[in-house]
């Protein structure tokens, strides 16, 4: 049974500290919070040991009644491995600073840079690459939605060229601070946009532009793909590839699933925590093939997608599998998700 801890008690670490802690074969030994705020009573309600983040505002979790169980330095030397889920830019600096330092293996989010860490992972394309590793990065919840279903299209039929345009929620829905609440903004307004380097930092060599905006949804990413294809298949083949495709959903509109909104009531209704949705869903209507080129859009959960690949990233790193087919299998069972 591995040890883990978890870095940053937010959105994703909440929800990578629950998917770790019903796996077998690894356990959650402690979260760290800098905030005594909601967050951090459900932490210790949930039964997770907690520390703080910052030392010196320990007096503010005592004041606000937060039973703590020590500050972060107490708990490196208990870990086999950290998941740092600090916001974009803080976790480099805890790689530099801490986690060499005290010779602990760290995974990252997609808010670090992946020249910053080194090593960038997804469980379907690049699991091998992390065997053993020290520093691993999780690609952000954009790019694993690409990697899941481009991957598997370019093992069917071979991925000539992808282009790309990508409708990003403004920001998740506990957010407040930041928009737009009435535009929709080229972001970035430049071509190409980074996710598609970011895609080729675990899908080496993949000819891919992408171009993004940003809209006021806090809900889901939505992704409009062309995708010219080596080999000749038909629309049939691309279903049956992607409905025996782990972490993929394939939905449709006629069955009343016709919005994001939509994706994410389904989710809500088949019972997963948090309403959570781990699987990109797929428009099966949308897919199409004219010329050679498929045409698809997808919807993301930006939330949650990324977090069996987090759990997968620890498995390879502590050298726990080494077959990427069989930890996935492992994480989706645990965690509920089918296929
Ligand atoms: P968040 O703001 O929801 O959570 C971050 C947590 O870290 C908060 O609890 C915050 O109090 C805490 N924190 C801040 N500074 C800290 C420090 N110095 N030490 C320890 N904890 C600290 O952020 P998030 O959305 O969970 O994002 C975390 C990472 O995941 C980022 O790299 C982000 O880019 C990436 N990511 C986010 C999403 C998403 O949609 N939210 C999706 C995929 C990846």
């Amino acid at each position: 049974m591995k040890s883990v801890g978890i870095n940053g008690y937010g959105t994703i670490g909440k929800r990578v500290a629950d998917a770790v802690d019903c796996q077998d074969d690894m356990k959650i030994v402690g979260v760290t919070k800098r905030t005594p705020d909601f967050e951090a009573k459900m932490a210790v309600s949930k039964g997770y040991d907690l520390y703080i983040a910052a030392p010196e505002r320990e007096k503010l979790f005592n004041d606000a009644g937060i039973e703590i169980s020590g500050t972060i330095d107490d708990l490196y030397d208990q870990l086999d491995i950290i998941v740092d889920c600090t916001p974009g830019g803080i976790g480099a600096k805890n790689m530099d600073n801490i986690y060499r330092e005290k010779g602990l293996k760290a995974i990252f989010q997609g808010g670090e840079k992946h020249d910053a860490i080194g090593k960038s992972f997804n469980s379907f394309t690049n699991f091998e690459d992390a065997q053993g590793a020290d520093y691993v990065r999780v690609v952000s919840c954009n790019t694993t939605g690409l990697c899941r279903t481009l991957n598997p299209i370019d093992e069917l039929a071979g991925i000539k060229k992808v282009r790309a345009v990508m409708v990003r929620r403004g920001s998740d829905p506990g957010q407040i601070k930041s928009g737009p609440i009435n535009a929709i903004v080229p972001n970035p307004p430049t071509v190409p946009s980074h996710h598609g380097p970011d895609v080729q930092t675990v899908m080496y060599g993949l000819n891919i532009i992408t171009m993004a905006l940003l809209v006021p949804t806090t809900i889901m990413h939505q992704h409009n793909l062309m995708v010219e294809l080596k080999d000749s298949v038909g629309v049939d083949d691309v279903i049956d590839k992607l409905e025996s495709t782990s972490r993929v959903l394939l939905l449709e509109t006629e069955k009343g699933i016709d919005s994001t909104a939509t994706v994410m009531e389904y989710a809500r209704d088949i019972g997963r925590p948090r309403g959570d949705l781990f699987e990109i869903a797929v428009w099966k209507e949308s897919l199409n093939i004219v010329d050679n080129e498929l045409f698809y859009m997808q919807a993301i959960h930006q939330e949650s997608d990324v977090v069996p690949e987090n759990v997968d990233a620890i498995r390879a790193m502590l050298e726990m599998e080494s077959d990427p087919s069989k930890s996935i299998e492992k994480t989706n069972r645990n965690m509920g998700i089918s296929g």
